[in-house]
């Protein structure tokens, strides 16, 4: 197959702050492989956290490296291929991409979408969450009736874990609920808690009808999430201190749920291991998102009839569409049926080419 890829830059239209710094763009790649006159894509959005560091950088590095010991393959042998990234020790960023691409492909050369090809049921898709920063109460305010036009029937997931401490946490729920009273509200913390704020806050949260806490700790902390989860009256979801499968039945006994994003774990083959084994678990599952165009959402939305609820709103929240996927409908992001994950070229071109 040829392989050929290249980067692109994302504006968002709010910049979005979460308890460890703030992000108001990002470039991201674009990968295509090519074989039998079908083209299959993939994107990779870099992110970084407690040391770990897959920049477009890294991830532009691995790919120059990988490129022609790839082109040796054809896109159908996705375990041979995999075997070929472990070997080469390629980080999860670096695997997504190549993964989303093969199944793009597949998908393509057989004409259905990913999701008809895994027998899934489209209508089970539940609701996507929009992201909701850390930020002064009014601004929050912004925030919210922006999405109430934007997005409606949407859940708001309001980022806290603010530095200024849980008072700066509370004024932020209040400010969300005055202004969207009735809207559903999950709360993520980016580990910005310890045990006690943590613990006040769930209680805090139950309270005003918040549904569930994510990552309440630091990635690191999960020998005291116990805590949490005995006493918590929310439920609660790990992100951060989630990226496989091994990571799920290491929390199995100490949380309620994860959050899977393709990114963490390398890609749909991955993914579809995760949402196997947390089912195995009884555990809640969740798709999520770093800074990703609809590309990568949309490998993310084949499989969201899975989810229990999903978090996949980064590139509603783009100023620039290089990429066009399923739209969002009455809070929902349906996948559709265009073929393979289900993405055109949106209205914007694609710019600086680096390969
Ligand atoms: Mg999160």
């Amino acid at each position: 197959m040829k392989v050929s890829f290249q980067t692109f830059e994302l504006e968002k239209r709010f910049a979005l702050t979460i308890s460890r710094g703030t992000s108001s763009g990002s470039t991201n790649i674009w990968l295509r492989v090519e074989a039998d006159g079908i083209e299959g894509w993939g994107e990779a959005a870099a992110f970084s956290w407690y040391g770990i560091h897959q920049t477009t950088d890294v991830t532009l590095s691995h790919l120059k490296n990988l490129q022609p010991k790839l082109e040796a393959f054809h896109p159908l042998e996705r375990e041979r291929i995999h075997a070929l990234l472990d070997e080469q020790q390629v980080p999860s960023v670096t695997r997504a991409i190549v993964d989303l691409a093969l199944h793009d492909w597949l998908g393509k050369a057989t004409q259905l979408p990913l999701w008809k090809l895994w027998g899934l049921e489209p209508e089970t898709t539940p609701q996507t969450s929009v992201t909701v920063g850390i930020n002064e109460p009014e601004k929050v305010k912004e925030r919210v009736r922006d999405w109430l036009e934007h997005a409606p029937g949407c859940t708001l997931k309001v980022k806290l874990g603010s530095p200024q401490g849980i008072q700066f946490d509370q004024s932020i729920i209040r400010a969300v609920l005055d202004t969207a009273p009735t809207a559903d509200v999950r709360v993520d913390a980016n580990g910005g808690w310890n045990v006690k704020d943590a613990l006040a806050m769930c209680y805090w949260l139950d309270e005003r009808g918040v549904l569930s806490v994510e990552q309440p700790l630091a990635r690191g902390e999960e020998d005291k999430l116990p805590t949490l989860y005995e006493n918590s009256p929310l439920p609660i979801f790990a992100d951060e201190s989630c990226f496989d499968r091994a990571d799920i039945i290491a929390l199995a006994d100490r949380v309620h749920g994860v959050n899977i994003k393709l990114m963490k774990c390398g890609g749909l083959t991955e993914a579809i291991r995760m949402i196997h084994t947390a089912q195995a678990c009884g555990l809640h599952v969740m798709f999520g998102c770093f800074s990703e165009s609809a590309l990568a959402i949309q490998a993310a939305v084949q499989l969201s009839p899975l989810a229990y609820t999903v978090d996949l709103d980064s590139h509603l929240n783009m100023k620039n569409w290089p990429f066009q996927g399923d739209p969002l409908t009455h809070g929902r992001i349906l996948p559709g049926e265009r073929p393979g994950l289900g993405v055109v070229a949106g209205s914007d071109p694609i710019l600086t080419p680096s390969s």
